[in-house]
């Protein structure tokens, strides 16, 4: 199976192979009612990156559910990935097969009037409200550096070669340290989670005119898939899309 498609109370999730790779290495689970929602890419190939992927995506699930108080809420996610780290460098070191895998991660935590984003890696989240689509997330990789550094631009970082070198990753051999954020919710707020299966096929304006258009999060979903299949799906596509 190549795709998996869920949802929930105003929230929609689909990942799919997308048209190039063999099997799907991408990851997605949420709790709608606690308004949990995480999405990872995992890395290693087959079968690690699987593993590492689906390892992040239960485990934060299930750390955050109960919600703590909302003070606390910051060092529950930070000590979940932290958690989430060590589990997958044990298990990739216990299983030869399993030997260096890793995961990015992007994850939002609904807190009353704010989001509690966190992310490692190149997996993004972003934030559309009255019709204009903002980049939460920095990546983590080498073209995101060089951006930052003022070495390269943005629309070159797009077909840089070092977009495919991530610098932080659950498990692997690179540090994890997430970047967290808290972020305004207002009602009418379009949030929008992927891996880069996404991102490396759509730029920002057409994920905007995209989730402008369209009438809910599942319609969002399966037209963000379809069009980054339509342009050549050369790698796994998981978008999450809530509506606050
Ligand atoms: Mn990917």
């Amino acid at each position: 199976m190549g795709t998996m498609a869920g949802r929930g109370p105003g929230a929609a999730w689909l990942t799919d192979r997308g048209r190039w790779r063999r099997s799907n290495e991408d990851a997605v689970d949420a709790d709608p009612a606690r308004e949990v929602y995480v999405v990872a890419d995992g890395l290693g190939g087959l079968p690690g990156g699987e593993t590492a992927s689906r390892i992040a995506v239960e485990t934060l699930v299930a750390a955050l559910v109960p919600l703590p108080r909302d003070g606390m809420l910051e060092g529950r996610i930070r000590a979940a990935i932290g958690e989430v780290d060590s589990a997958i460098r044990r298990t990739g070191a216990a299983d030869p097969r399993l030997s260096g895998m890793g995961t990015t991660v992007v994850l939002a935590v609904g807190a009353g009037t704010a989001w509690v984003i966190a992310h490692a890696g190149d997996s993004r989240a972003y934030l559309l409200r009255d019709g204009r689509l903002r980049r939460l997330t920095t990546d983590h990789n080498v073209a995101a550096e060089l951006v930052v550094q003022g070495r390269i631009s943005e629309a070159e970082a797009q077909h840089h070669p070092g977009r495919n070198i991530v610098t932080r990753t659950l498990g692997a051999n690179t540090p994890s340290d997430p970047d967290l954020q808290r972020v305004e919710r207002l009602p009418g707020d379009r949030l929008l989670l992927c891996t880069d299966g996404l991102t490396a096929v759509l730029d920002d304006r057409m994920i905007e005119r995209l989730l402008d258009r369209m009438a809910g999060p599942d319609a969002c979903c399966r037209e963000l898939v379809a069009l980054a299949n339509d342009g050549g799906g050369p790698d796994n596509i998981t978008v999450l899309v809530v509506d606050v």
